[in-house]
């Protein structure tokens, strides 16, 4: 690690300066708000900021599907044939599912301990927003749209699990075939990756200002008193991802990717301070990818698969969140929810993450899948999306921070580590 770490001091790196834009944007945030019932145009001041931020925020999604493909076929192709893929496909997703299944436990924990629903009424609902319950997908769905039936219109709209699974197609018959046309093509790809790799590396240069503009707007725009109305259950999902990712991620770092947990969280700290502050963790994964590689010395073929993979389908902080909220949900309708209904929760809950988009809100509106599994009114979630903006960041970052901690993982395993 300390090969890499620069020795510029602390405020000139990017982990130092994400930490000061982290700080300032909340006091900007706080002290609009302060000023608002003297006249100050709070409200304006902070979409004007915000706007700085939404140029980041776009500047991070422009390079994504570019970045995947190019990486994806490249790192694939790196990894030689198709029983190394196969074998790193496999521990990822082990991981993954290892992962999102002791978040769940964790919360599920915390919420039959604590029961904040206890605390919330019914009556207090504010009203779903529009679309709520028809955007989720059913699994069967889900798997379906895995295959792209038009690549050019998968990567125009975004979708990422179609990308992955065509780039690593691409990229194992890439391998597989000789000759200089096919090895033309590989050179391509490789310098293709370098340019956008370089451009990358450029934004990433501007997310202490993109963080600290996305901050600001966001206190501006959520205040401290709505959390105050749903503190026993914030405190529940928050306390539940706390544990996840500072005491169970850290000690899977530690024991099983041998990595000193500390020095790794401040290698990657710009790609989680940029989950907390854009809630979408697709937007972060240029971010992600460029510390995983550059400060936290995972190889390429392993950061390339791991990170694109991991910021569509591992959630654990939306899993946690997914559990925690669907039996706050139930406590506050008054319904007992025994052993086999929780286990249909944790359940619904891991394949909820899975299916979630890494976007803003994805988990809210996979929200409906676990009620509904469970058989609790939809409705429900129109009381806790008061404090969910906030939520969402939290559980973004733990979501990103998770995709690295099993880069690091496979890292090991794949006897690459430095
Ligand atoms: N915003 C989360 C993410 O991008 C998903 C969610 O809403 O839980 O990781």
């Amino acid at each position: 690690m300390t090969r890499t770490m620069s020795d510029r001091p602390w405020y000139r790196q990017l982990h130092g300066q994400v930490g000061i834009a982290l700080l300032a944007g909340f006091a900007l945030g706080v002290g609009a708000r302060l000023l608002d019932p003297y006249g100050f145009p709070a409200e304006a001041f902070g979409e004007g900021v915000g706007v700085v931020g939404d140029i980041f925020l776009r500047l991070l999604k422009m390079v994504i599907i570019p970045l995947i493909f190019t990486s994806l076929v490249c790192g694939v192709a790196s990894l030689g044939d198709a029983r190394s893929v196969g074998r790193v496909g496999l521990r990822t997703v082990l991981y993954y599912t290892m992962t999102t299944t002791l978040a769940i436990l964790v919360g599920l924990t915390l919420v039959n301990l604590f029961s904040p629903g206890r605390y919330l009424d019914i009556g207090a609902s504010t009203d779903l927003p529009e679309g709520l319950s028809t955007t989720s997908q059913s699994l069967p769905q889900f798997l379906l749209n895995m295959v792209p039936d038009n690549i050019i219109d998968a990567m125009a709209r975004g979708d990422v699990l179609p990308v992955i699974l065509f780039a690593i197609l691409f990229g194992l018959f890439l391998v597989r075939l000789n000759g200089p046309n096919v090895e033309a093509v590989h050179r391509v790809m490789e310098g293709a990756l370098e340019v956008i790799q370089a451009l990358t590396l450029a934004i990433v240069g501007l997310a202490p200002i993109g963080i600290f503009a996305l901050l600001a707007r966001e206190v501006v725009r959520s205040g401290p008193e709505l959390i105050m109305r749903l503190m026993p259950y914030f405190a529940t999902v928050g306390g539940g991802l706390l544990i996840h990712a500072a005491v169970t991620l850290p000690l899977i770092l530690l024991l099983i990717a041998r990595r000193n947990p500390w020095d790794y969280f401040r290698a990657v700290l710009p790609a989680v301070a940029t989950a907390f502050s854009t809630a979408s963790s697709s937007a972060t994964l240029p971010l992600s990818m460029e510390c995983a590689e550059k400060e936290a010395e995972i190889p390429r073929g392993v950061s390339s698969f791991v990170l694109p993979l991991g910021a569509t389908v591992n959630m654990d902080g939306t899993a946690l969140y997914e559990a925690v909220a669907a039996l706050t949900i139930a406590q506050m309708y008054g319904v007992g929810l025994g052993l086999p209904e929780q286990a249909l929760v944790l359940l619904t809950a891991l394949l909820a993450s899975v299916g979630a988009a890494g976007i803003p809100m994805a988990g809210l509106v996979m929200m409906v899948v676990v009620l509904e599994a469970v058989g609790l009114p939809v409705e429900g979630i129109a009381t806790i999306i008061a404090v969910d903006r906030v939520l969402d960041m939290m559980r973004t970052s733990v979501n990103v921070w998770s995709d690295l901690v099993g880069a690091a993982v496979i890292t090991r395993f794949e006897g690459r580590a430095p």
